[in-house]
């Protein structure tokens, strides 16, 4: 061992630590080294000092036990165990910089404990809330990616018909859902036609509108227990996304239309559905 190890494993000797090899190690290296030694004595003069005095204060039983069973706690689930565990890492990490803090004070480390547990609490309520803009983004990404694949490559519809009765029969049965099919050609927005897609994981009914000279695409699919009821307004790459959700259906309407446009378009589509 030289120099260097054994003031990295110093600290770690100081406190008793260190398995029994690496102990006897640094002993040997301390019997040979008159530097490191000396470091090695005044540390150990600084940890008697400091314990000396700093006040000892034991922790109340009833403290210890709360700790104890929120970590139980949250040790059961599993992504709190990874919190747990990223936790301790980095603890770990910062275990020299905490040492001159919380040597010789159980007590502080009973708080910094509990400072973790509630970091971890924080830290978990605030994943579910962080992963939805992302997963909102990646699936605005896929619904843009539709809408230009259906003006690209000339198959903008499956069935193409202006009428409703048309349309909404072949979509009927080419999916496990009856998606609502409106004209809207006396408001402004004629209807094109229908196609399938597959967007989030599932096929989807996309009903085309056309507004002057720009395109409608109307995605719709059953609503899941997780379907977020919020209306949302979403402009990337020059389109217009708008989702809302009703009992039955979710709805993503995406076009190069100006935003007020859509607008529009959504509450004339909601005025015409069957049970309004
Ligand atoms: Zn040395």
């Amino acid at each position: 061992m030289n120099c260097e190890e054994a003031t990295k494993l110093m600290d770690g000797y100081l406190d008793g630590e260190l398995d029994p090899i690496t102990s006897q190690t640094i002993e040997e290296h301390l019997r040979g080294c008159s530097t490191c030694e000396q470091t090695y004595k005044a540390n150990s003069a600084l940890i008697r000092a400091m314990e000396r005095a700093t006040p000892y204060y034991k922790a109340p039983a009833q403290l210890r036990e709360r700790i104890q069973s929120s970590l139980r706690e949250e040790i059961a689930e599993p992504p709190a165990r990874k919190v747990v565990r990223d936790s301790q890492v980095l603890f770990r990490r910062r275990q020299p910089e905490l040492r001159t803090i919380l040597l010789g004070t159980p007590w502080n480390w009973l708080a910094l404990a509990a400072a973790i547990i509630f970091a971890a609490i924080i830290a978990l309520n605030l994943v579910p809330r962080l992963q939805r803009p992302g997963a909102d983004q990646f699936l605005a990404t896929q619904l843009i990616a539709g809408h230009v694949r259906s003006l690209m490559a000339n198959h903008l519809a499956d069935v193409a018909s202006s009428d409703q009765h048309t349309v909404k029969p072949w979509l009927d049965a080419k999916l496990d859902f009856a998606p609502a099919v409106v004209d809207l050609s006396s408001e402004g927005f004629p209807l094109i036609g229908g196609r399938l897609d597959y967007l989030d994981n599932r096929p989807v009914a996309a009903l085309i509108y056309q507004r002057r000279k720009h395109f409608i695409n109307l995605f719709v699919w059953p609503a899941g227990p997780d379907t977020s009821r919020t209306p949302k307004a979403i402009s990337r790459q020059g389109y217009q996304l708008l989702h809302w959700a009703d009992s039955d259906f979710t709805y993503w309407a995406v076009s190069d239309v100006n935003e007020k446009d859509l607008q529009t378009f959504k509450q004339l589509f909601e005025e015409q559905l069957p049970h309004h």
